[in-house]
């Protein structure tokens, strides 16, 4: 946990530069405007979230060491199957991580302010939650101490992980062929920040995509189905406060109103979008509801003004949005 402290707050000037060269690539060389505010929220974010890492990263990592001592092997990191072990076992964890991150409210609630931009550049790559250690994530590699790798292997693979991520939030990058088929490249990860109905909840992977491919959640990105980013609900907020307790006061509103206890439980911890009397949307109903678009079959939901306020994310301005118009902030 250490490395990753210091590794981020050393490399994070370095990204930010060449964040900054995108940024003038963006303008004179596409010559398309930049969204300036939302890439300065982005940096005050992922400093904050550098921060806020400092205050946790000691509990995680005693937390680590502590059960460390429980293991059942010890893993070789000499060996040159050791490193490769671990690299297969942080790809699988990290794709289940993700995905419970995007299926469950709780981990939503901070993985949204990674969705919250409304363009994907490099400078977004870092904008991370600083409520992560509260939700517990970290827990998803504890089978790896228990299978014999150290707390020090796991946060150096976590970080060359999340480092290797930094160069797939571009637009500038286009689709690099058969590679898009094993490993996580720009267009797969455009995919994955998309709104667009069939782009929801696809290709969790870190480095690779093969866990997708796997597990069903694969989805390659269309030459003719341009990629919209944000969130169902957009994030029409520059102020890194707004960004990063947002969804948490939206999950305390509704407990606060809930009627029974298991309500308020499936508010935080079931899909973003779940609601006791079914007027919101989900990832589901928003994909279903556009399939049956396609299909010509359109189903209207029951009322036309459904609050979406925490649905993970779908595109409010395409199809889904035929069924139901959102609000927005
Ligand atoms: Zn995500
Ligand atoms: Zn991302």
């Amino acid at each position: 946990m250490e490395m990753n402290r210091s590794m981020l707050m050393y490399v994070l000037p370095i990204l930010m530069s060449i964040a900054a060269l995108e940024a003038a690539a963006i303008l004179l060389w596409r010559k398309q405007s930049y969204p300036w505010r939302e890439s300065l929220a982005s940096v005050a974010i992922a400093i904050g979230q550098r921060l806020s890492g400092l205050a946790t990263a000691g509990l995680i990592a005693g937390l680590f060491t502590g059960l460390w001592q429980w293991r059942f092997f010890t893993v070789d990191m000499t060996s040159w199957w050791g490193p490769v072990l671990l690299f297969i076992g942080i790809e699988f964890f990290y794709y289940w991580q993700h995905r419970t991150m995007h299926e469950c409210r709780w981990f939503w609630a901070n993985h949204a302010v990674h969705h919250s931009p409304q363009h994907i550049n490099l400078s977004g790559a870092y904008r991370i939650g600083w409520t992560g250690a509260i939700t517990g994530a970290a827990l998803f590699y504890v089978p790896l101490l228990f299978l014999g790798f150290s707390p020090q292997a796991i946060s150096i693979a976590l970080v060359l992980n999340l480092l290797y991520q930094f160069w797939l939030h571009t637009e500038l990058v286009p689709r690099l062929g058969w590679l898009e088929n094993i490993l996580n490249t720009p267009s797969n990860h455009r995919v994955h920040h998309a709104i667009n109905p069939q782009y929801l909840d696809a290709n969790y992977g870190g480095v690779t995509v093969i866990f997708d491919r796997l597990f069903g959640t694969y989805v390659a990105e269309k030459a003719d189905d341009a990629c919209r980013y944000g969130l169902v609900h957009q994030m029409n907020s520059n102020n890194p406060f707004t960004i990063v307790f947002r969804e948490w006061i939206e999950i305390w509103r509704d407990v606060r109103t809930s009627r029974t206890w298991g309500d308020a439980l499936r508010y935080i911890f079931k899909s973003p979008g779940w609601s006791h009397d079914n007027s919101r949307l989900t990832s589901e109903k928003i994909k279903a509801l556009a399939r049956a678009e396609e299909e010509q079959t359109p189903t209207m939901p029951s009322s036309p003004q459904q609050n979406l306020n925490s649905a993970s994310h779908g595109n409010l301005q395409t199809s889904a949005a035929t069924f139901a118009k959102p609000e927005t902030i």
